[in-house]
């Protein structure tokens, strides 16, 4: 058997590694941050007759300018935008990874501050982007002046920002994201895959689109939305900024299925996104129930968050597992990450860790199995 280091692959990607966040089949998944919510039903109803219409015609090409559901998508987002202003692809990773082969590739970099979401390192990578990391601030903050020290001392061809961030759950201000795009000549985009669950009449940084051809924001329906499964993702920006990923992207990257199911859930967005306040308030209450088990969790504008005080995050990950629940190691030494599910699911989570004991000492090994 050939293995992958004999074949003749990119000398740039020997030796990487896939993204890989585990596929268990748990009774609570609380790993990657998706809307534990499912459908509501008279959403799924309207999907499916939507499906069932664009299958008469699938025999065709599909729309490759997937027009209505760009009309749909700009008046979700608002902001004064239209469907000249917004692109979309198979999940924000695509629309990024687009991104990258118009504005970044071989000779080019892409600045991004880690610890922060795992693909953007990834699609850099296979994309021929050189990725650069900047340093962050106390907290995980960056102000004004560390995003333009980074950028002046990297010079970047693309600025990767994450707000609110994965897997910190800590925001970018607009007032960073200013003086980036003034401190740059190349692109910024800020992945508002979380904006949904920022606190109410917390500005984004669509606010800050108009007069900055530059600037793009990218956001997805696989969190808040309860749409990971669909894989839509999508960015608003200049409408030059969509010329440009048109000379990237490969003919009808969108499937007719795809655009029929989005276009549908995205008219009940009402419903689609009723559970997000409920979903807020779970991860408050994990924020507020987790240092009484003696953990540490940091602040979050998102429906996940990152805790510390793990004495063992591997061994602490295992023994959730073996109680059913599956949270997230992601490398960050002594912590460890879940997302706020149903309140059953949170209270599944909480109740597992409660039964591990005292953290500081690692998970007792004495499984009541
Ligand atoms: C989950 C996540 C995404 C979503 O990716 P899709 O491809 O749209 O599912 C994008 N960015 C960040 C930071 C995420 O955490």
């Amino acid at each position: 058997m050939t293995s992958l280091d004999d074949l003749p692959i990119r000398a740039d990607l020997r030796g990487r590694t896939p993204y890989g966040a585990p596929q268990a089949h748990v009774r609570v998944a609380l790993n990657v941050n998706e809307n534990t919510h499912p459908v509501p039903e008279s959403v799924a109803h309207d999907i499916v007759a939507s499906l069932a219409a664009a299958i008469l015609t699938i025999n065709r090409y599909p729309d490759r300018e997937f027009g209505e559901l760009r009309d749909g998508l700009a008046t979700y987002l608002g902001h004064g935008l239209t469907r000249d202003n917004v692109w979309a692809a198979n999940g924000s990773n695509e629309v990024l990874q687009q991104i990258l082969q118009a504005f970044g590739g071989p000779g080019r970099s892409v600045l991004g501050f880690p610890p922060t979401y795992s693909m953007h390192s990834i699609i850099a990578s296979a994309t021929g982007t050189q990725w650069v990391e900047g340093a962050r601030d106390e907290g995980y903050e960056i102000s004004p002046e560390t995003a333009v020290r980074e950028i002046d001392r990297t010079a970047p061809d693309v600025v990767f920002f994450c707000s609110p961030n994965n897997p910190t759950g800590t925001p970018v201000s607009l007032s960073t994201i200013e003086a980036a795009y003034d401190a740059t000549d190349g692109i910024v985009v800020v992945d508002e895959a979380y904006a949904e669950f920022l606190p109410q009449g917390n500005a984004t940084a669509l606010t800050l689109l108009e007069g900055r051809d530059r600037l793009l924001v990218s956001r997805t329906m696989s969190k808040a939305f309860a749409f990971a499964g669909a894989r839509v993702g999508y960015l608003a920006a200049a409408p030059v900024i969509t010329d440009a990923l048109r000379l990237v992207r490969l003919p009808y990257h969108l499937s007719a299925l795809t655009q029929a199911a989005a276009t549908a859930a995205l008219r009940h967005s009402d419903q689609m996104l009723a559970m997000v306040d409920d979903i807020k308030a779970q991860r408050d209450r994990i924020l507020t129930e987790l240092p009484a088990l003696g953990y540490a969790p940091l602040p979050s504008w998102s429906n996940f968050v990152l805790f510390g005080g793990v004495a063992d995050p591997a061994a602490t990950f295992e023994a959730l597992l073996a109680r059913g629940v599956l949270i997230r190691d992601v490398g960050i030494p002594n912590t460890l990450r879940v997302s706020a599910g149903t309140e059953a699911e949170t209270t599944a989570f909480l109740e597992a860790l409660a039964a591990l004991g005292d953290p500081t000492s690692g998970p007792s090994t004495k499984l009541d199995r």
